[in-house]
């Protein structure tokens, strides 16, 4: 008879971040009855960082919804600001310290959900069925078996452009001069003081919290991930121009917060199956080596990666919070139900082919790239596009996008045949003969510039952006 083997958990959660720690309070509050492990390398939680996204007055986040506006605003440098809002809808704020006190409130209620912080995950290897099944995970804290892993921890990305950002949360006793970048009393500022130039798009975003106190952001869309001190200047230069330069005795910092977002990941040919985006990197080399995976734990049968790991950030935007939280409901609905766990869902065909028009549109011609986003802000109706970064687009939506923007750029970032059906079905055979060569792929695209390669993200070490790809 094979010898089973009793696992410590029925599911181990790699990461209480952003989607493990969702994930984990979802089922303590779903009393599945599930008995659940959720390790995180962090000691404690702080506030670093917040999350906006749309939604409409009723989700189940509302008590801690910090902050809302009605209104937003899009506004690139010397033309006016385009003000978007749509009926239903506010852009939503939440703190990241009010969400980890939420959901760890209702972990620890639970006598079966268990957060373990201060313990780092190593590697992960699948336990023979003969010996009961499942999967081993080495931690600093000693091995942790069970039948089901989900995988929230950070990794290396490779992707056609990163959104690196650089954020102050400051208290500017009422001097901050919004009406600098257009952004009307109420609104946020979501890219305002757009600028581009050969190397991205830089913009200004701006949550005024109340009157005398904001976040102020400075983000920069580049083909490769940027230097911290890099990013930080722009932020600081951003607030001088709002009127609040640090230092000054009336600003004062509440809190600091930044990344780097992968936008558009390009898939990694080494990965055996799965989800094959990218390399897993919080565990050393050796690491890998010892767990025989090649560093892709979701090739381990039971094993599934999710979060920002796992393909939750849109591509076009890098917004990935609303997305998180669908599909935390949506796993521990499943595992309530018996059913093991799922990722995130593929991205639907046609919103990853606009996406990835657009993206490459953006790493051809960066110098343009304040116009094409001050174009679709000017040219397409609110409505609409709140849908698209919604994910709720609908085809009518998606060619007004495509109305409002120069047609050639973006008709040659099509493949072969997609560019001819449009050519030939909008009877323009002038755009045939006027279309730049066709990059194929981003790999075997001229090499004029180096920055139009897919790049990776750095090692988060000396002056990188510290939070890489998460
Ligand atoms: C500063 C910032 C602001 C953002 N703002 C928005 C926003 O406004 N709207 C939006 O939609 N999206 C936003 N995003 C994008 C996205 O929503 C977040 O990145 C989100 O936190 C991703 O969740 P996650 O769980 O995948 O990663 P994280 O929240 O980063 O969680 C990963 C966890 O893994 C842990 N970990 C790492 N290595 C190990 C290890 N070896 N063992 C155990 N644990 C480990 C980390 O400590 C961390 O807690 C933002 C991202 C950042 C960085």
């Amino acid at each position: 008879m094979p010898r089973t083997r009793a696992h410590d958990a029925d599911l181990v959660i790699l990461g209480a971040g952003c989607a493990g720690l969702a994930l984990a309070a979802r089922l303590a509050e779903g009393d599945s009855g599930l008995r659940v492990i959720a390790v995180d390398v962090r000691t404690d939680y702080a506030d670093d960082r917040s999350w906006c996204f749309w939604a409409g007055p009723d989700h189940d986040l509302r008590s801690i919804v910090h902050r809302e506006w009605s209104t937003w605003a899009y506004q690139a440098e010397g033309e006016p600001a385009r003000t978007h809002g749509v009926d239903g809808a506010t852009y939503q704020y939440i703190r990241g310290a009010d969400f980890y006190a939420r959901y760890r409130a209702i972990i620890d209620a639970s006598p079966t959900v268990e957060l373990r912080l201060g313990v780092a995950a190593g590697s992960l290897r699948a336990v023979d069925p003969a010996e009961g099944g499942g999967v081993v995970v080495s931690t600093t804290a000693g091995d942790l078996t069970a039948r089901w892993v989900v995988d929230t921890r950070p990794r290396r990305t490779v992707a056609l452009l990163f959104q690196c950002f650089s954020g102050v949360e400051i208290d500017h006793g009422g001097a901050l001069d919004l009406a600098a970048l257009g952004i009307e009393p109420g609104a946020a500022g979501l890219m305002t003081g757009m600028r581009a130039d050969a190397d991205g798009l830089g913009f200004v975003y701006v949550l005024p919290l109340s009157a005398t106190s904001a976040l102020v952001e400075w983000t920069r869309f580049s083909p490769a991930p940027l230097r911290a001190s890099a990013v930080r200047a722009g932020r600081d230069a951003a607030l001088s121009s709002l009127g609040a330069p640090l230092g000054a005795p009336h600003v004062r910092i509440l809190r600091e917060e930044g990344g780097v977002l992968p936008m558009g990941r390009v898939p990694d040919p080494r990965s055996p199956r799965g989800n094959r985006f990218s390399r897993f990197a919080s565990v050393p080399p050796a690491a890998h080596a010892a767990s025989g995976t090649h560093g892709h734990p979701e090739s381990i049968p039971g094993v599934v990666v999710a979060g920002a790991a796992g393909g939750a950030l849109r591509d076009a935007s890098g917004y990935g919070f609303a997305r998180i939280q669908a599909w935390a409901r949506d796993c521990a609905d499943r595992l309530a139900r018996g059913e093991a766990p799922v990722g995130h869902p593929p991205e639907p065909f046609v919103r990853r082919q606009m996406d990835r028009i657009f993206l490459q549109a953006l790493r051809a011609h960066p110098e343009r790239t304040a116009d094409y986003f001050a174009a679709i802000a000017r040219g397409v109706a609110p409505a609409r596009l709140l849908r698209f970064l919604t994910d709720r687009a609908r085809l009518s939506d998606l060619l007004a996008i495509i109305a409002s923007l120069p047609l050639l750029p973006f008709l040659a970032q099509l493949p072969d045949r997609s560019r001819a059906l449009a050519t030939n079905s909008a009877r323009r055979p002038d755009l045939v003969r006027a279309l730049p060569r066709v990059r194929r792929a981003p790999s075997a695209a001229p090499s004029r510039r180096p920055a139009v390669q897919p790049a990776v993200a750095p090692e988060p070490t000396g002056d990188a952006l510290e939070q890489v790809a998460s």
